[in-house]
């Protein structure tokens, strides 16, 4: 049975991928040396999936800093400003990437996006008014001729028509529609030229099908590859070359009879994050003459294949495709590369994984199994690979934790319910705290100065005993208290020197969680993430973070907030289980963090902060899917993690977005007391839809942007406060940063702050 991969990760096994860009970047290497590192991990690549006798393996899946902006480059997509700099290709590449400041000019880069629902962020084309769409650039040629010198057949990979131009962002007056007939022609020509070059098949990616469309965006699809199939009648190429349209991400049940209907000589469907792929088959079924391109390794998470599973799957794909390739589900890209160089795993724990190279492995054994299944005998039921792997799923894991499980399945409806209810608690908490009208906070971290991160990284290598590390983080926590206190702030923080990162951090100090050295995932450009792995059943030992706050609060008379990270956010920034539910597992995190606020109360912490910096994060593609797939656990785990609070005890918490307006009843429902969200970039428009929403919680709106090292004036804060006032109560408007301090330099971070509370000073004496 044939096998296949949408995408392999391009940054290389330790990131050399990252390292030779970033090199360049500092001088430190030439063109040249880059072209020829990546020309090498390319080939690594390609000979890796080969080696695994991958009948169908990607080229052009190899990038610099991301397959948006090679398409954009590809398709001519690219803006005036980038094209008067007088730079090299690659430098003018790079410009795109991240802006460009030096002698030859001074341009911003193109926005990043998110992709889709993954933690992969890409770069936004932006098309003018006479953009000339036109085949542009020869990568894909290139990478394609590349590999075949190295004797690798492969199948040229491209980004399709309407996601890559539904992506795009239009400046001047035309849209999409005004460009059909180039995007045809264009795509044409790249289709013949790959197959005058000797390819055979050709992958184009149309992720954008697994989302909401419209009659209109189904019309236009179909349009669309209508006029670029129509080459394959070109006498020059008749029969020379097969086309794939390859999905991902989700199913595709707005438009599979239209899919199918098409052309095409393969496609490719997720069976994995698809859930309707398989009904829609059995439905529909499938035409008799066509590759069915079935993803059915995850290509998103890092736990090894059910065999089992997936051959009772791929049986009942086999009732209604003739044709089957085993696939991955999405590009390898989003999971890290390999197992080999994890020194800390045990054997056990290691058995459960399968990254990329090893997801290369699956494929070739389900490949082989599967033939074994058709043959129409039950001899691979006796194979050490297929039972190997039934092992795995039949014996329970080390790390579980059965009082944790018991716990979560006595939750009943008013473990979600903090009361009284939120006006009454509100009242009480106006009685207790007294707070000036305007009240003044921060996010919670401060700088990380660098000897906030040499005292932890000395600690980590034992170059200095828990005492020291302590005592020095208790010092700057002082010094925290004290600026805050000289800047005249009405709500303090401790500053979370002891972090590294907001989840890393109760990760590693929650059982259940496990930590990878080297299993990092691209974010964007040279940018990777390492996270953690939910491993087992989650339970919190001890406190976690009490002994800093009591420190903190036993500094000062004003309030200090507590500082956790909430259970949807954890879940989100790490490796979910497959083992058991989502909404399982974020009930356990949440029930390990309720147990911290629990104890944060009782050591005399009165506001509690619990960060969802990254709620919006798992958001399914699809808005129908929003509450059964995601909503309806992740408010509740929330919910939980502060319902046994005291009516007086305020919580607090933080998203990193403001894009939150079609949520924001969900928001509202989380029930916390006060929350913090970024609006400076966002034109404060949300606050519009908090009104219209009679939205009740608290609100501190950013008043200014924390990703700037730009020290806002008084009035432009004063500005921003009033216009905030013209919309929200005054009893209920917070003022504060729009996200956490670490990342800017402490100066700049003073300066700021004592603008922002002079700011406010001036507006209370208006109102009272
Ligand atoms: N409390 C965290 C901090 O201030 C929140 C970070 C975040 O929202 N990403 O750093
Ligand atoms: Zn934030």
């Amino acid at each position: 049975m044939n096998t296949a991969v949408i995408g392999y990760p391009r940054i290389g096994k330790l990131r050399e991928l990252k390292f030779a860009i970033e090199a360049y970047f500092k001088g430190n290497k030439t063109q040249a040396e880059l072209l020829s590192e990546a020309k090498a991990l390319r080939a690594e690549h390609l000979q890796q999936q080969a080696s695994h006798k991958i009948a169908f393996i990607s080229s052009n899946d190899f990038s610099f800093y991301d397959a948006m902006l090679d398409t954009a480059c590809l398709l001519n997509v690219v803006p005036a400003r980038y094209q008067d700099l007088a730079l090299s290709d690659l430098d003018r590449y790079f410009a795109m990437a991240r802006g460009y400041q030096g002698e030859k000019g001074d341009v911003r880069a193109l926005a990043m996006k998110k992709w889709f629902n993954t933690n992969y962020h890409y770069l936004e084309p932006e098309i003018e008014d006479n953009t000339q769409i036109k085949l542009a650039s020869s990568k894909p040629f290139d990478e394609y001729q590349e590999a075949k010198a190295l004797g690798i057949q492969t199948k040229p990979v491209i980004i399709g028509p309407l996601t890559f131009f539904k992506l795009a962002h239009y400046l001047g007056k035309k849209e999409f529609a005004d460009f059909k007939a180039d995007i045809i022609s264009t795509y044409q020509s790249i289709i013949k030229k790959l197959a005058e070059l000797g390819a055979e098949y050709i992958q184009i990616d149309e992720p954008i099908l697994v989302t909401d469309l419209s009659k209109a965006d189904i019309a236009l699809f179909t349009e669309l590859y209508q006029g670029i199939l129509a080459i394959k009648d070109n006498p020059a190429i008749k029969d020379k070359v097969k086309l794939i349209l390859q999905t991902y991400f989700g199913d595709i049940r707005d438009c599979y009879n239209e899919v199918i209907a098409l052309p095409f000589d393969g496609i490719g469907l997720d069976f994995v994050e698809g859930k309707q792929t398989l009904s829609l088959l059995n439905k529909n079924g499938f035409p008799a003459d066509k590759l069915l391109f079935a993803g059915v390794v995850n290509g998103k998470n890092i736990w090894k294949n059910n065999y089992q599973k997936t051959l009772a799957l791929l049986d009942q794909i086999k009732h209604k495709a003739a044709k089957i390739v085993i696939n991955s589900s999405c590009s390898l890209l989003h999971v890290p590369y390999t197992l080999q160089n994890e020194t800390k795993l045990t054997i056990q724990q290691r058995a459960y994984f399968a990254f990329a190279q090893e997801k290369l492995q699956e494929l070739a054994d389900l490949g082989t199994l599967f033939t074994e299944q058709n043959s129409a005998n039950d001899r691979y039921k006796q194979s050490a690979i297929y039972n190997d792997n039934q092992t795995l799923f039949t014996r329970e894991r080390e790390g579980a934790n059965h009082t944790v499980r018991q716990k979560v399945a006595a939750l009943t409806a008013k473990d979600f319910i903090r009361l009284p209810q939120f006006s009454i608690r509100e009242a009480a908490q106006k009685r207790a705290f007294h707070f000036p009208l305007l009240p003044t906070t921060t996010i919670g971290s401060f700088p990380q100065t660098p000897d906030v991160r040499l005292n932890r990284a000395k600690f980590k290598k034992g170059e200095i005993n828990l005492a020291q590390y302590t005592e020095f983080n208790k010092q700057k926590i002082a010094e925290c208290i004290k600026l805050q206190e000289e800047i005249g702030l009405d709500v303090l923080v401790h500053g979370e020197f002891e972090r590294n990162d907001m989840v890393e951090y109760f990760g590693e100090s929650l059982n259940g969680f496990i930590f990878t050295e080297k299993a990092w995932v691209q974010s964007y450009g040279t940018r990777c993430v390492k996270p953690p792995v939910v491993w087992g059943d989650i339970s919190r030992s001890k406190p976690i973070t009490v002994a800093y706050s009591v420190y903190a609060q036993s500094l000062t008379d004003k309030p200090v907030k507590g500082m956790l990270t909430g259970p949807v956010t954890i879940l989100n920034w790490s490796f979910p289980r497959e083992d058991i539910s989502q909404k399982e597992s974020v009930f356990q995190i949440a029930l390990a963090i309720g147990d911290e606020v629990l104890d944060l109360e009782a050591a005399g912490i009165k506001i509690i902060q619990i960060d969802e910096a990254a709620l919006k994060e798992k958001l399914p593609l699809r808005h129908a899917d929003w509450h059964s797939e995601y909503l309806d656990w992740a408010i509740p785990a929330f919910r939980l993690v502060h319902s046994k609070v005291n009516e007086k005890t305020q919580i607090h918490t933080h998203m990193c977005y403001s894009e939150f307006a079609d949520i924001i009843k969900d928001i509202d429902a989380m029930d916390a007391d006060v929350i913090s969200f970024e609006a400076s970039r966002s034109n404060l428009q949300l606050i519009d839809v908090l009104k219209a929403n009679h939205f009740q919680t608290e609100v501190g709106p950013g008043v200014y942007d924390i990703h700037s090292p730009r020290v806002p004036s008084v009035d432009e804060i004063k500005n921003t406060i009033e216009k905030l006032l013209s919309k929200i109560d005054k009893e209920k408007l917070w003022i504060n940063p729009d996200c956490g301090l670490k990342t800017r330099g402490e100066k700049e971070v003073v300066a700021s702050l004592k603008h922002l509370v002079e700011a406010t000073l001036e507006v209370r004496k208006t109102l009272s």
